[in-house]
């Protein structure tokens, strides 16, 4: 695996490739970096789909609000760069941010409607920067296929929506969840908690799995349903909630009838969460139907 810091350098080696494979595909994985076998995981699927696999590790200050954890956010370069050789990545792209905005940058790309609620809410501007960085990156990199984790759901149907409206020639390969053997959603953040914070963090996937069984039942509503999450989440002492939201996906709506609610008649449903674990926040979600 080769190592860029340098976008023109990147670019040259990703000529030269296409050049040498002219029928090749690309494929990309964009990430922050701290990686884990949720990271791994959609190298590995990339490297299965394509003649060659980017990685880039870039913690982009453009999508953390000013009080968030930009400046702590973990980081171990080495590690990182071992994970992706292992998962089978060929090339890693890691800019420092002065290669990545020479200068402040005036031009963003903002989606809407999508990002005005969930994270989009309790995080303003976070999807301005992250359109804005992806919509870079697959400038830089030009991949046929982008993945992507659903444990960021919204992020997947922004990016997605994103890709559509600007015409952008990728194909966006949405990724399942990996999870710890107890449940937890695996995160680059989940290093913050303490272990007792640790411990109850599991109640973000058991309540998730509890969603499954209510929704199940006949006559169950939306507000109903998230009445009792918000329930169960509170059996953790240490979980401050900062939301619970059940909408339909990818359109991120509130659903409409009973009906929509019934897996598999109507369209799909996400039931979304975010939780605070002292200032360590921790998002999970699940999608039915
Ligand atoms: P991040 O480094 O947190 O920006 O994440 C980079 C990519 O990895 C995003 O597409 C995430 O959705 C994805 N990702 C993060 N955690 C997981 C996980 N537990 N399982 C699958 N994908 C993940």
């Amino acid at each position: 695996m080769l190592t860029y810091t340098s976008i023109r350098e990147l670019r040259e080696r990703l000529r030269e490739w296409r050049e040498a494979n002219p029928k090749g595909k690309v494929g990309f994985v964009p990430t922050m970096g701290f990686l884990h076998e949720g990271h791994a995981s959609l190298i590995e699927r990339s490297r299965g789909e394509n003649g060659l696999t980017v990685v880039s590790v870039f913690v982009n200050p453009l999508q953390f609000g000013p009080n968030e954890d930009f400046e702590r956010y973990p980081r171990d370069p080495e590690r990182d760069a071992a994970i992706c050789g292992r998962a089978g990545a060929d090339l890693l792209f890691a800019p420092d941010v002065r290669e990545m905005y020479p200068k402040k940058t005036i031009t963003k790309v903002l989606v809407e409607q999508l990002t005005d609620r969930l994270c989009g809410a309790s995080r303003p501007g976070h999807f301005d920067g992250v359109g804005t960085v992806v919509s870079k990156l697959f400038h830089i990199v030009q991949p046929d296929r982008a993945y992507f984790g659903l444990k960021d759901a919204q992020q997947v149907a922004v990016i997605e929506r994103m890709a559509e409206d600007l015409n952008l020639p990728v194909e966006i390969v949405p990724c399942p969840t990996v999870r710890e053997p107890d449940g937890l959603a695996l995160s680059s953040r989940n290093v913050y908690l303490t272990a007792e914070q640790r411990e109850q963090a599991v109640v973000l996937n058991e309540a998730l799995g509890k969603a499954e069984e209510w929704l199940a039942e006949p006559g169950i509503d939306a507000a109903g349903l998230r009445e009792r999450i918000v329930a169960y989440i509170g059996r953790a002492p240490l979980a401050v909630i900062d939301y619970v939201e059940v909408l339909t996906y990818p359109d991120l709506q509130p659903p409409d009838s009973v009906a929509a609610l019934h897996i598999g008649r109507g369209s799909r449903i996400i039931v979304a969460l975010a939780v605070k674990f002292g200032g360590t926040r921790l998002i999970d979600n699940r999608i039915f139907g």
